[in-house]
């Protein structure tokens, strides 16, 4: 991938597009195609097609997607299913259409069976039914990993799945009916602070196991994958089970009440924390082995607490518009 290949980040308003744009502008890459949803909706095929053709990009991070919490997943399912679907297949199929050269499609081990068995491998995908809260945004990315497989095979494309464990970071989504856990917990300390409250709510039991990731290591990683030798990106290709599929973890795994406990750390509040057992827990473990990963040379730089003071800082900064 040279300085001056064409690359469409689809999706950069989000947490996850915009920590690949900052990585992407400081490895300097300096000719990034950038769409807002407002120029470009990829849930509309016509666009995307004419999109394509006009733009033709030679490599494509497909990071856009309907993304939340355990709360927005299972009370929004229509919207995770319809959107990620509709997003995806149009720009796989696009990606195909005019021969992008690679294409990196992002998801999340959500993907995975509810009892997986842990660490979860590639090979563990659609072995066992899934979590029922997360279903509908399950099954959509199902479809894309099995889209970019399917495409690799009949067409000859290399299009790959890069699945991230949970995500937090600079450009995280503050707001408590959508968000995931991190930002939750951070949004609520801060103002359990700032307003004396006695005590903070952490919803289910706390006793879930969950493995976090600093988005600005998925960028990293997602670069390099796309940046891997033809031989190394081949052989993911080709895995004989489960091909272009890759898990991208830390292996920082925490459970979410010693999670709470570090956040409250962070952020400075001397209250009491109140488990609020009528919400849901979702999977009780969620680890990946990202060996295949590993073996390649690639592992994560930020350890989790320095992670979320990092996303302490921005979220200070950035709160008036959340
Ligand atoms: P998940 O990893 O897909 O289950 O998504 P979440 O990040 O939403 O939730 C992870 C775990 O954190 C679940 O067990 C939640 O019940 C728990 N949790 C505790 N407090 C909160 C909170 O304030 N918001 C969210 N989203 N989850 C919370």
């Amino acid at each position: 991938m040279d300085c001056n290949a064409k690359i469409f980040v689809a999706g950069h308003r989000g947490m996850v597009g915009s920590a690949l744009v900052r990585k992407l502008e400081l490895a300097g890459y300096r000719n990034l195609v950038l769409k807002t949803s407002s120029e470009l909706d990829l849930r509309n095929q016509a666009a995307v097609t004419s999109f394509f053709e006009q733009e033709k990009p030679d490599y494509v991070f497909l990071a856009a997607a309907r993304v939340g919490g355990i709360i927005a997943n299972s009370t929004r399912k229509a919207e995770f299913l319809y959107d990620n679907l509709m997003i995806q297949t149009n720009v796989i199929h696009e990606a195909w259409r005019n021969n992008v050269k690679r294409l990196l499609f992002l998801g999340s081990t959500c993907i995975y069976p509810k009892f997986a068995p842990q660490p979860i491998r590639e090979t563990d995908l659609l072995t066992s039914p899934l979590e029922p809260s997360n279903d509908a945004y399950a099954i959509a990315k199902i479809a894309g990993i099995v889209q970019c497989r399917s495409y690799n095979q009949q067409y000859g494309t290399r299009f790959l799945a890069a699945m991230p464990n949970n995500l937090y970071g600079p450009g995280d989504n503050y707001d408590l009916t959508g968000s995931h856990v991190l930002p939750a917990l951070l949004r609520k300390f801060h103002e359990a602070k700032q307003f004396g409250s006695p005590n903070v709510t952490v919803w289910g039991t706390g006793t879930p196991l969950r493995e976090f990731m600093h988005v600005d290591d998925l960028a990293d990683a997602s670069l390099f994958l796309m940046l891997l030798e033809d031989e190394y990106y081949e052989s993911l290709l080709t895995y004989s089970d489960a091909p272009a599929l890759i898990n991208v973890g830390s292996g920082q795994e925490i459970s979410i009440a010693n999670l709470a406990r570090m956040v409250q750390h962070v952020v400075g509040y001397e209250g009491e924390l109140a488990f609020d057992t009528d919400k849901p827990d979702g999977t009780p473990r969620k680890l990946a082995d990202s060996s295949r990963l590993h073996a390649l040379g690639w592992k994560h730089r930020i350890e989790l607490e320095d992670g979320v003071r990092d996303a302490y800082r921005w979220y200070l900064h950035n709160k008036v518009d959340c």
